[in-house]
């Protein structure tokens, strides 16, 4: 067979050669040791944790080098792609405060490595399809869907290595010019396929994250260009990492076991393996087992619920840095005022064993973080998520902004700020009973005392409240009510001696979180009282009266 010419037959419309594709990436200028990483989401509409976890570790190892992190649209399978879909992911990652230094905009390209998105490259795949084939490594094949089924079954039922190799590939591999010729000639679809070599030998790659990966190597026919003409991933792969400069490919671990076709490619090519990262599935426990996470099953899976429940970006990048690093948690106790952007990302304090996505957890970061936030960037925040999933919540803090800020004031700023804000939707449910508009009681006062007592209790209180008291002269006079009424002002005298008691200081001052705040657990009844203002206090306690 002349290669030369069986690449002419099969692109005839190619006339540039891998040097001219090469000329038009040139090298990177950065400095030693600087890396470039990407993302490179399909745009199937649906953009999951998975890819803000990936793009963390791409983002941190290129900017902590002075390196460059860019966004590859892989869109070469077609049956896949969403309208609009490329908009979400530029729009997510944006939202998690994710930059690129280059890569797919949404109205085009920005950088001089493009373009960004697969399917605008198809000649840059052809190039190299071509050069390969003139070096005697690819072959068209013509096998139809119906052959390949038989195929697949006949290796299912003979417990055969599943796939387009020896025997299976022989009459492909075999064919004339002429039939080629004639096949082409007759419209008769066909796939580009590399030539794999039986062998016993094993290829070995350093993964960064998990060490020595030793695998056999290639021996299928594998399929790089589709009857389109697009290539399938692990061309794209090898020719655009190539190409853009990666340093690092960071993906998930689904992608180890094709790993022995990219490094056949990289070889044949003969260009140098980037550093290979594969990264942890996530996880969850379900019950008394751990399992992937499901599209299906599991809501945090999208990154779209994360928004949607107000999870603010910071906690969710906080909540991935503790999962990616076991250092993490220690270095934000060690350094409660830092921004998280300083702390030193590393792949060697990576875990291999699968990524635990644990919604307390979660939770529990978050708390941290907002309570870390001053008064001013809560509120920001927590608006900005207002106007977006709760407009007439967005309303109601514009139009009682002080009061809010008061609010979210309080507890705050200390050595042990409160905790009690966990994300926006959940902040908009905590904070209602700020606004006569959305308070209502909640708790059971009657669980607190008799109700006569109750009566009695805010009856006293209505006489004796003055709102200019400072904490302690308003806690004195709260401790005297206390008493007169029958109640133990230390809780401890009265699980000492329930009998001579109705209570103690925390049934009274339940009573009165309760009737300002419609829950026995919220913040200092003082201070709630003093953002909330004289009048509604008073109208407030005077329902019980
Ligand atoms: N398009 C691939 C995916 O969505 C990306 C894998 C990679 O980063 O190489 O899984």
């Amino acid at each position: 067979m002349n290669y030369d010419e069986l690449a002419e037959v099969l692109f005839p419309e190619i006339t540039t050669s891998r040097e001219d594709i090469e000329n038009m990436f040139p090298d990177r200028n950065l400095p030693e040791g600087a890396k470039v990483t990407r993302i490179g989401p399909s745009p199937t509409g649906f953009v999951h944790l998975g890819n803000l976890y990936n793009a963390i570790i791409g983002e941190r190892l290129a900017h902590q080098s002075n390196g460059v992190f860019y966004l590859r649209i892989e869109d070469t399978d077609n049956k896949r792609e969403v309208e609009g879909a490329v908009d979400t992911v530029i729009n997510a990652m944006k939202y998690f405060n994710v930059e690129f230094d280059e890569g797919a905009v949404s109205d085009g390209d920005n950088g001089n490595y493009g373009p960004y998105r697969q399917r605008q490259r198809k000649n840059i795949y052809q190039t190299f399809a071509k050069w390969l084939t003139t070096q005697g490594k690819t072959y068209p094949c013509f096998l139809t869907e119906e052959e390949l089924t038989a195929i697949r079954e006949k290796q299912i039922a003979d417990k055969l290595d599943i796939g387009i190799y020896g025997e299976f590939a022989e009459k492909n591999r075999n064919l004339t010019i002429d039939e080629i010729k004639a096949k082409i000639a007759a419209g008769e679809p066909w796939v580009l396929r590399y030539k794999g070599i039986k062998t016993d030998e094993y290829i070995s790659v350093d993964d960064a994250i998990r060490g020595k990966l030793e695998m056999p190597r290639n021996f299928l026919d594998f399929v790089m260009l589709k009857s389109d003409g697009i290539p399938t991933y692990h061309f794209a792969h090898v020719v655009d990492d190539h190409l853009m400069k990666s340093t690092h490919v960071i993906r998930g671990e689904e992608w180890i076991s094709s790993l022995p076709i990219h490094v056949e490619l990289f070889n044949a090519l003969g260009w140098k393996l980037p550093i290979y990262c594969h990264t942890a599935t996530l996880m969850k426990i379900d019950g008394n087992s751990k399992r992937k996470l499901s599209k299906r099953k599991d809501p945090e899976l999208a990154l779209a619920y994360y928004q949607e429940e107000g999870i603010s970006q910071d906690a969710v990048w906080e909540f991935l840095l503790t999962v990616l690093n076991s250092n993490y948690e220690e270095w934000r106790i060690e350094n409660p005022t830092k921004d998280y952007l300083e702390f030193e990302y590393s792949l060697d304090k990576m875990s291999n064993s699968g990524c635990l996505v644990d919604l307390d957890k979660l939770h529990d970061v978050s708390k941290n973080v907002i309570a870390r936030m001053d008064a001013d960037t809560v509120y920001e925040k927590w608006h900005e998520w207002c106007v977006e999933y709760n407009k007439s919540f967005a309303e109601l803090i514009e139009k009682y902004k002080d009061r809010t800020l008061g609010a979210l004031r309080i507890g705050r700023g200390g050595e042990k700020p409160r905790r009690d804000l966990v994300n926006w939707k959940q902040a908009c449910e905590f904070m209602k009973f700020y606004y006569d508009e959305l308070f209502v009681v909640e708790d059971d006062m009657n669980e607190q005392s008799d109700p006569e007592t109750i009566k009695a209790f805010f009856n006293k209180y209505m006489e004796m409240y003055d709102h200019s008291f400072d904490q302690s002269e308003w806690f004195g006079m709260v401790k005297q009510i206390t008493e007169e009424l029958g109640f133990a002002v230390r809780p401890k005298d009265f699980k000492k001696n329930p009998d001579m008691y109705k209570g103690s200081i925390v049934q009274t001052t339940n009573m009165l979180r309760i009737a300002l705040t419609g829950r026995s657990n919220a913040p200092d009844v003082w201070e709630v009282s003093q953002v909330l203002g004289e009048d509604i206090v008073r109208e407030r306690i005077s329902k019980w009266c």
